[in-house]
């Protein structure tokens, strides 16, 4: 069975693909020729995970599914949440956004905050909603080079290490997207 992940983002795919089962091929947007824009607009994960969804199913035909994640972090009330990847400015530059972060949370004790993603597919005519969360805390400072995004200043609960020191299969086995991913293949199964 063939069904299209709506992101252009290769680390994402990578970490996807190696949790589906051998019997699903994921295409990727670049696969199936999308190369325009998805513009994000809703104000929540699920609105821009649908946007996401239903553009492709309805532009190109195939089932679909689409993720859209968040950082939360408490003592920012939420923030950067659904404008996690331009919390620096339209650039989604993981550097800036990091250091806008870390200089907003400079006077906060409280450095709690969670992943959040949230998974849409669409399937014979129908919308599936999954989600996941990883709760953890915010480093003062960076740690290891893996990842993408705020990976390097980002502690799981549990864990001694950031989420850019660990291997793919160990971030994924823990994180807010291998949850709601894990959903999406046991329903598929
Ligand atoms: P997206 O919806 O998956 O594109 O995520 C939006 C933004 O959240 C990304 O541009 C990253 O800045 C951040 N982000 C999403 N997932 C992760 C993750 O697993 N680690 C670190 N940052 C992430």
């Amino acid at each position: 069975m063939k069904i299209v992940f709506a992101t252009h983002n290769l680390n994402k795919l990578k970490e996807v693909q190696q949790l589906m089962p051998e019997s699903i091929e994921l295409l990727s947007l670049s696969d199936i020729n999308c190369n325009e824009e998805i513009l994000e607009t809703a104000k929540t994960l699920l609105g821009n995970a649908k946007i996401k969804a239903d553009y492709i199913t309805k532009t190109y035909g195939y089932d679909c599914f689409a993720d859209d994640t968040g950082l939360e972090v408490t003592a920012l009330h939420g923030e950067p949440g659904v404008y996690s990847a331009r919390y620096a400015g339209p650039a989604n530059d993981a550097v800036a956004n990091m250091a806008k972060l870390l200089s907003n949370l400079k006077s906060k004790k409280d450095r709690s905050a969670q992943f959040k993603t949230v998974v849409v597919l669409n399937l014979n005519g129908e919308q599936h909603v999954f989600d996941g969360i990883c709760k953890g805390e915010i480093l003062k400072t960076q740690l290891g080079k893996d990842g993408f995004g705020y990976d390097p200043i980002f502690k799981p609960k549990g864990f001694d290490t950031s989420f850019a020191e660990m291997s793919m299969k160990e971030k994924s086995a823990i994180s807010h997207r291998g949850k709601a991913i894990q959903k999406l293949v046991d329903f598929f199964k």
